[in-house]
């Protein structure tokens, strides 16, 4: 009798750990990609051992505050070993120590960064792929569609503040993309994004579902889709990239 891998089993996700260590930047270049995402180019002291293999890999940036020393996650948007660059895309909001540096960046300022520390790799044979998140999931995401293998059916539903801060992302994917404006939709993201995703029928196979955003809204939209849509809790990842009103939360949501 053949075997039957169970469900559960099929798509295995691999951990991988990295070598940890600090590397000193500076800013090369700053470019704002929209009105409230500066990318910022950085040249590092050195990228050797520089590793990150998901699209969801994050970095610790360190900061010097009044309060003390500041940490805050944010990912690796793109990187290049040989030419010793990393890119940061940073979605400015309110207040906050990376937000303040990102804001007033200026040629040659320094910047202290630890990791990755690993990389949580999701299985790249899945039929299809739904990316769900808002501006700080945004460099996740685009790094996801630009690594795709080619003709991949990807859906991202992603929630932004008005239709200026849309992203053009290159990929060969077969990209479907859905975009909430707060001007349009209001401020609750979780309701607009289970408003955008009600309209979508879950693709036939098997699919992965990745969403980050406000550790609240992440829960709802996690919850939506497992509950109401049956989608497949280990085929799935759900993290909460802030909180409001908390400053530097990172929240694993698994229920
Ligand atoms: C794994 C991971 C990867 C991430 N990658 C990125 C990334 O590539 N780019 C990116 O921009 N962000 C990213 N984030 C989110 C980023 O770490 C947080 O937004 C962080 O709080 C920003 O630090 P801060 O110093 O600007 O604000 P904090 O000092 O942490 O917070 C100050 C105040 O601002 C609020 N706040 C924080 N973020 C937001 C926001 N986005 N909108 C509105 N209010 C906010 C807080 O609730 C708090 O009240 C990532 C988070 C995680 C966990």
């Amino acid at each position: 009798m053949a075997m039957d891998i169970g469900t559960e089993q099929r798509h295995a996700a691999r951990r991988v750990r990295h070598e940890t260590r600090r590397r000193l930047l500076t800013v090369k270049a700053i470019e704002d990609v929209t009105p409230r995402m500066r990318r910022i180019t950085f040249s590092a002291d050195t990228m050797e051992g520089f590793e990150s293999l998901a699209p969801d890999d994050h970095i610790k940036l360190f900061f010097a505050a009044p309060e003390g020393p500041q940490m805050r996650d944010f990912t690796p948007r793109r990187f290049d070993r040989e030419a010793g660059t990393l890119v940061i895309d940073f979605a400015l909001h309110e207040a906050g120590p990376a937000t303040s540096f990102a804001a007033g960046a200026r040629i040659g300022d320094p910047l202290e960064i630890g990791g990755p520390r690993g990389s949580a790799v999701v299985a790249d044979d899945f039929d299809w792929y739904w990316l769900i998140g808002d501006e700080t999931a945004l460099p996740a995401i685009g790094r996801w569609l630009e690594e795709a293998r080619p003709g991949l059916p990807i859906l991202t539903a992603i929630a932004i503040a008005d239709a200026s801060e849309r992203q053009a992302i290159e990929t060969k994917a077969d990209w479907t993309t859905l975009w909430s404006l707060r001007s349009e939709a209001g401020t609750d993201d979780a309701a607009a994004f289970i408003a955008l995703l009600a309209g979508q029928p879950l693709p036939p196979g098997d699919g992965f579902i990745f969403i980050a955003a406000e550790t609240n809204v992440a829960r709802a939209v996690r919850r939506y889709l497992t509950e109401e849509r049956g989608h497949l809790e280990s085929w799935m990842k759900a993290a909460g990239y802030w909180k409001r009103g908390e400053a530097d939360a990172h929240e694993r949501i698994e229920d």
